[in-house]
Parts: C-alpha cells; sequence; structure tokens
C-alpha cells in the first residue's frame, strides 16, 4: 500500500515537471518564433560574441604586449637603382630597426663607422630591407588582417612615402613580385574556397581616386566628380561610386590594371610617372547566413590604399610650384598626418577629438583608423643619399603612427 502511495505521488511529480518543461518550451518557442526583436537580439548577440572570439584570437604581429594595438607600422627599403649604386644610407637591422646615416659624413664605410653619432635610429613592428620580397612583407604583417576580413571585419592597408620610394611597387607589384594588393585578393578567394559554405560570399570591389579634394571612379571610363554621403547603416560612403561583383583575383586585378592606367599621373625626377592622387582599393566580403531564426549578414570591408607622394605635404607648406592646381592636392595628405597626430597623443580622459572631416581620403579611411578596424601602414624609403631628408620625414611620420593604440575591444 505503502509502495503504491509512494508511486502515485512520483508520477504526480513527474507530470508536473514535464508539465512545467513543456510550459516553458512553449514560452520560449513563443519568443523564439514569434518576435522578430528577440530573434535580432539574439543574433547581434551571436555576432558580438563571434566579433570578441576573432579580435581575442587575432595574433598580433607584435606579440601579447600590443593586444589593442590598432595600427601596425612597418617600413619597407628599396634596393638601390643602378644609378644610385654605392650611395646608399640606410641599414636594416634585426627585422625591426631602421638606421640612416647622415650623408655628409657617410662619404666612405670608415667615415661611417667613426661618426656613429650622425646616425639616427628608428624601430618599427617590422622592417625589411631591400632584399626583401612583397610577399615577406605579406606574409608578416598582411596575411593575419586578411583572415579577419572573410570573417566580417574591418582593415585598411595604406603604403606612404616620398615619390619613387616604392609605395606602387609595394601594393601592386610586378609578375615576379606581386604586391600587397594581389597577394591579399588571393587570400581572400582562397580562404572563401576553403570554406564548405563557399556560396554564402559574396566579393564586389571599387576602385576610386582622390585628386585635389574631387573623388574620380578609376572603375569608370569618364567619371563625374563624386560625393560623400553618411548612411547610418554603413558610415561614409561614396555616392554613385560603382561597385563590382567579383569572382576571382584575376577578375579584380584587371580591374585594378584599367583603373591604375587612369590615375592623375605627372612626371618627376625621382619617378617617370609619380601618382599625384589617392587611390583606395575597396574590396567588400559579404557574407549571408541563413540561421534557424533569421538571416544574418556579415560585412568585412577591406581598403588597400596607395597613398600620393608624401613629399606632396611639405610642397604644400613651402608653397611649391607643382602645386599650381590648387594646394588641395596635398590637404587629404596634411589631414592624415594630423589624424595621426591627433590619434597618437597620449589620452588623460575620454576619446581624442581626431580632425578626420578636414578631408576627403580621411572621412574615407576613418572606419579603418579608429573603432574595431585593423590598420597596417607600410612606409616605404629608399635607401639613397639624396632622398636623406623625406627618409627621415617619413621614419618621424611613421613613428608617430607607431604611437596610435585604439582598444578595440572596449568599443563594441
Ligand atoms: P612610388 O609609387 O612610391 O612613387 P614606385 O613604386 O613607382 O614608387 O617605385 C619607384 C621605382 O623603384 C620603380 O621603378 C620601381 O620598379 C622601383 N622599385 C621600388 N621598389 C622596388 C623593389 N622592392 N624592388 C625592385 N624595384 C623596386
Ligand atoms: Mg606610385
Amino acid at each position: 500500500m505503502m509502495m503504491m502511495m509512494i508511486g502515485i505521488r512520483l508520477r504526480r511529480h513527474t507530470f508536473m515537471v514535464r508539465q512545467y518543461v513543456f510550459q516553458l518550451q512553449s514560452i520560449v518557442n513563443h519568443l523564439f518564433g514569434c518576435s522578430k526583436l528577440v530573434n535580432n537580439i539574439i543574433s547581434y548577440h551571436i555576432y558580438l560574441s563571434e566579433i570578441h572570439r576573432l579580435l581575442r584570437s587575432s595574433p598580433d604581429l607584435i606579440g601579447d604586449s600590443c593586444a589593442f594595438k590598432s595600427i601596425k607600422v612597418a617600413i619597407k627599403c628599396r634596393p638601390l637603382t643602378e644609378r644610385e649604386q654605392g650611395r646608399d644610407i640606410v641599414r636594416v637591422k634585426h627585422d625591426k630597426e631602421v638606421v640612416v646615416l647622415d650623408p655628409v659624413f657617410s662619404k666612405d664605410y670608415l667615415d661611417r663607422i667613426q661618426n656613429r653619432t650622425k646616425e639616427k635610429n628608428y624601430c618599427f613592428d617590422r622592417a625589411f630591407g631591400p632584399g626583401c620580397t612583397n610577399l615577406d612583407v605579406y606574409t608578416a604583417c598582411i596575411s593575419s588582417v586578411i583572415s579577419g576580413v572573410v570573417q566580417g571585419l574591418n582593415a585598411t592597408v595604406f603604403a606612404y612615402g616620398s615619390t619613387g620610394s616604392g609605395k606602387t611597387y609595394t601594393m601592386v607589384g610586378t609578375k615576379s613580385d606581386p604586391g600587397l594588393m594581389v597577394l591579399s585578393l588571393h587570400t581572400i578567394f582562397d580562404l572563401i574556397k576553403k570554406d564548405k559554405n563557399s556560396d554564402e560570399f559574396e566579393v564586389s570591389c571599387s576602385y576610386l581616386e582622390v585628386y585635389n579634394e574631387v573623388i574620380y571612379d578609376l572603375l569608370e571610363k569618364s567619371s563625374a566628380h563624386l560625393e560623400l554621403r553618411e548612411d547610418p547603416m554603413h558610415g561614409i560612403v561614396v555616392a554613385g561610386l560603382r561597385c563590382i561583383k567579383v569572382h576571382s583575383a584575376d577578375k579584380i586585378l584587371e580591374l585594378l590594371n584599367l583603373g591604375n592606367s587612369r590615375r592623375k599621373t605627372e612626371n618627376t625626377e625621382a619617378n617617370g610617372t609619380s601618382s599625384r592622387s589617392h587611390a583606395v582599393l575597396e574590396i567588400t566580403v559579404k557574407r549571408r547566413q541563413k540561421t534557424e531564426y533569421c538571416n544574418q549578414v556579415m560585412r568585412g570591408k577591406l581598403s588597400l590604399v596607395d597613398l600620393a607622394g608624401s613629399e606632396r605635404a611639405s610642397e604644400a607648406n613651402s608653397g611649391g610650384q607643382k602645386l599650381r592646381d590648387g594646394a588641395n592636392i596635398n590637404r587629404s595628405l596634411l589631414a592624415l598626418a594630423n589624424c595621426i597626430n591627433a590619434l597618437g597623443k597620449p589620452q588623460k580622459k575620454g576619446l581624442a577629438y581626431v580632425p578626420y572631416r578636414n578631408s576627403k581620403l580621411t572621412r574615407i579611411l576613418k572606419d579603418g583608423l579608429s573603432g574595431n578596424s585593423q590598420t597596417v601602414m607600410v612606409a616605404t624609403i629608399s635607401p639613397v643619399d639624396s632622398q636623406y631628408h623625406h627618409t627621415l620625414n617619413t621614419l618621424k611620420y611613421a613613428d608617430r603612427a607607431k604611437k596610435i593604440k585604439t582598444h578595440i575591444q572596449k568599443n563594441i
């Protein structure tokens, strides 16, 4: 009798527990199934935790101590040309240090040794000597950033340096030494191909130039002047800019070569075809994922920037002849320097005021310089004595950029 009573009670308890579970299930189902808001909150939460995971796992070029660093600075010194032989004043040591000798005191090797006080030393995240290839730069500084783009993060890579120092060579490269634009694109398509849901991805690209504070579409034969607009969803956008869907890296390279032929150039002593404009190749990787509850779109943006010769910034200050067509040509470069200065200053409290709005280029690059973006600056220098002052200016500029620290994780 006693055993029967216990059995009945147990069954009643089991029934009640089952009922509770059922009721809970129906509440959860109701919330999940009917409420779009809950779905959105859940997918947003998944998205944020995914970004946190990526940021935590993102390998940093210079180790744990700089886990929050958003700008990586690398120096690339090009080889001497035949005409420049014997006039080398730059040394790269231990993959990180750049030593520049004052040309007045470095006529021969003995002088260089005796006048060590005339050396200027700078340390960077990485430094690449004349024997290094674009692939070396890419492997050490860029490849980790590119995998983030495929997973929905933003990244900016820009080449900064005086005319003839090797910016375009570094970004575009040659057939035997492909540049960072080419290598990045190949990696993007390789990573997509390896993903088991590769059909969820869509890659598109645009290519623009900023010349004299006017934006032109390099993918259009004769581009109109384009304007910037603030979009509540996507931030700063260039209205009317052509955005082409691409299915292979080769297709983008074709477009890139076509766009480059449309860039505004001039003949200079340093470089037969020096670019007067800043060129920005923007690659967007979109992933549409269908989850149980909603459709999720992740968007990663990679901006690859080949800047105009940095000597133009000093030309603007001294009112150089080449600037007859307006001081605007350098406005973007000066504004970029001011933004880098502002971002590099140590902050006591709150956020720094960064004058992004002062030029078209800085407005376009705003997302790439601040917040949750991975940024790599490749400063290119020439090893020849006649470029001594330009080389020092580039190294000083890069040294300031090194100080930029954005606490990425706090911004999310
Ligand atoms: P920039 O774009 O900075 O004005 P370029 O990229 O056009 O300069 O380079 C100037 C010259 O130096 C070009 O003739 C280029 O082929 C050469 N050059 C630059 N970097 C290298 C390199 N790493 N190896 C060989 N040649 C280089
Ligand atoms: Mg160039």
